[in-house]
């Protein structure tokens, strides 16, 4: 199994005993940080990770922030990406939900442009965050083009929205999580439709409970991706997951 997109730091906020179960379990996986705290005590994990579960690190300005913290955010990003500290940039993007962020829609403009520079440059994959915005992410194209791979984390685009990014040839990556279960008409079509090759698998935990569950953590995983599997009716999704975890992560074919 694969995690492409958790907050292990806060997780382990909420429950300090976390690690010590999840450690154990060995899921390869990607934490994702928007802060100097989290981005720390990630890496000191990644250190320990054996090396049969890789454990990546990426960095991002969340667009949910608040627009006084993005600057800092931002630099600590161009630090961290300097220094090749991260695997990826992100969680970054767009959120139009509603209108605490659309308030900030301007800087949130800005600063993906901006870290999507930083993405070519490094030519490091993307971790995408998209909510009431995959309209925002097309006059990207060009860039989005450019980087080795764009993982769209929690995708609730439709299925034409997904084949339209990767017939504009977007390396694209389409990431479920608990929300499979919530019967929502998009993501429910898109993990059943879109390519098997550009599908990943992710707990978003703790920020993604099941319906009833105050958050999501790995023993979410299995559920999930047997989700996916009997949506597509497809037994070896899990094996195909991985093989896609590797390539949009480090590029590795199979
Ligand atoms: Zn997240």
């Amino acid at each position: 199994m694969t995690d492409a997109h958790l907050h292990l730091y806060d997780c382990v906020q909420q429950n300090p005993d976390y690690t010590s179960t999840w450690f154990c379990y060995g899921i390869p996986c990607v934490l994702s940080a928007w802060n100097r705290e989290a981005f720390d005590y990630h890496w000191e994990i990644a250190q320990e990770a054996p090396r049969t579960a890789p454990v990546l690190l990426s960095f991002g300005v969340h667009p949910q922030m608040p627009a006084a913290a993005m600057p800092d955010a931002f630099a600590l990003f161009e630090r961290l990406a300097d220094e090749q500290k991260i695997d990826a940039v992100g969680e970054c993007g767009f959120d139009l939900y509603d209108s605490r962020f659309r308030e900030t829609e301007q800087i949130q403009e800005q600063l993906f442009k901006a870290q999507l520079a930083v993405a070519c440059e490094k030519q490091l994959p993307v971790i995408i965050h998209a909510r009431r915005a995959i309209h925002k992410l097309f006059p990207h194209t060009r860039a989005l083009k450019k980087v080795p791979a764009v993982i769209f984390h929690s995708w609730a685009g439709t299925v034409a929205d997904g084949e339209a990014l990767l017939k504009r040839g977007i390396n694209a990556f389409f990431s479920f999580g608990n929300t499979v279960f919530l019967n929502h008409k998009w993501t429910v079509r898109s993990a059943s439709a879109l390519p098997v090759e550009r599908l990943l698998s992710e707990t978003d935990a703790p920020y993604q409970g099941r319906r009833g569950c105050s958050s999501s953590c790995w023993h979410d995983l299995p559920l999930i991706i047997a989700e996916i599997g009997r949506l597509r009716t497809d037994q070896a999704v899990q094996s195909r997951i991985e093989k896609n975890f590797y390539k949009a992560f480090h590029g590795y074919d199979f």
